[in-house]
């Protein structure tokens, strides 16, 4: 299938970092949420990125304009009936994707494919809620979106072929490597990743490192480039907490209950660097330890 504009759902950590390499290797971009604020911030964003790029002399001046110019904004959802590919990265919240999915279906051209970069959430269930379970699959960004290398494809049970190889090819596109993963609770980056971050958040609660220590030890223990609560605060608690309770759910199994620390942490909504305090409060110049 011919793929030449995307829409993006959710202009939040993922979806501006999406519209960027989708914008920078050619493609037309739609990005819609429900925050005007988070458009224009995402926009910035994008620009500030670029211009970083251009500095390293990864990309030329042109290229950043041009990239620039891919990208355009909306918070009216029909406007993404145009694109040829729609991924979304609204909030992981089931509610809030199924929702979004059922208002945006009936715009949508037949062969539009629809995707979600959800960390966790079943995508056959996701595709049951659509007109196009064929064409419907995940599609999964690493973050920061323009610096990581790997996309996790999932197929839910229904994803036909061509649907697949199409999203193979746009990932190839942009120059990215994907990884094939079964639709399971949390698929193979976060099944892995999340349980070692809620065990960092354990032992922290239980008192058998700080912050600083579990970071410190897990950096220069085992050659992590960030440790597991520093990572944590970058993905957002609330996602953590997100990902851990679709383990829990879907695999019914102990080992994966959120600790209760996490889930303090949300309710207080010291959500991680995007709400500027977490495990570490990033008001100053440096960040500080809040435990
Ligand atoms: P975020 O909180 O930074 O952004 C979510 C955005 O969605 C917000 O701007 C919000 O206004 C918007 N939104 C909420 N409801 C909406 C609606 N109905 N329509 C349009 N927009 C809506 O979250 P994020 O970290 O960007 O995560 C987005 C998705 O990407 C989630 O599914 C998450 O699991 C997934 N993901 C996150 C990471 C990560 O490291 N943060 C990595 C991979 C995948």
């Amino acid at each position: 299938m011919d793929i030449q504009k995307v829409g993006v759902i959710g202009a939040g950590q993922m979806g501006n970092g999406i519209a960027h390499v989708f914008a920078l290797a050619g493609y037309d971009v739609e990005m819609t949420d429900i925050s005007r604020e988070a458009l224009d911030a995402a926009v910035s964003l994008i620009a500030s990125n670029l211009d970083r790029q251009v500095a390293r002399e990864k990309i030329s001046a042109e290229d950043r304009e041009a990239a620039l110019k891919r990208i355009s904004t909306t918070m009216e959802l029909p406007k993404l009936g145009s694109t040829d590919l729609v991924i979304e990265a609204a909030t992981e919240r089931e509610s809030v994707k199924t929702a979004i999915f059922e208002d945006l279906v009936p715009h949508l051209k037949p062969n539009t494919i629809l995707t979600s970069n959800t960390s966790s959430i079943s995508i056959t269930r996701l595709a049951s809620r659509t007109d196009r379970p064929e064409k419907f699959m995940g599609f999964h960004f690493m973050n920061p979106v323009p610096i990581m290398q790997l996309v996790e494809l999932i197929r839910g049970i229904a994803t036909d072929e061509d649907t697949y190889q199409s999203c193979l090819s746009v990932v190839d596109r942009l120059g990215k490597t994907a990884a094939s993963a079964e639709d399971f609770p949390a698929f193979i980056v976060n099944r892995i990743l999340m349980p070692m971050i809620n065990e960092a958040v354990y032992t922290l609660y239980e008192g058998v490192g700080s912050v600083k220590s579990i970071d410190s030890a897990m950096k220069l223990g085992t050659n992590h480039p960030m440790g597991p609560l520093e990572l944590a605060d970058f993905i957002g608690l609330d996602t953590c907490l997100a990902i851990m309770n679709v383990l829990h759910d879907g695999l019914a199994d102990t080992k994966y209950r959120p600790c209760p620390l996490l889930t303090k942490y949300v309710e207080a909504g010291w959500l991680g660097r995007k709400a500027q305090r977490g495990f570490y409060d990033y008001r100053g110049d440096e960040p500080v330890p809040t435990r």
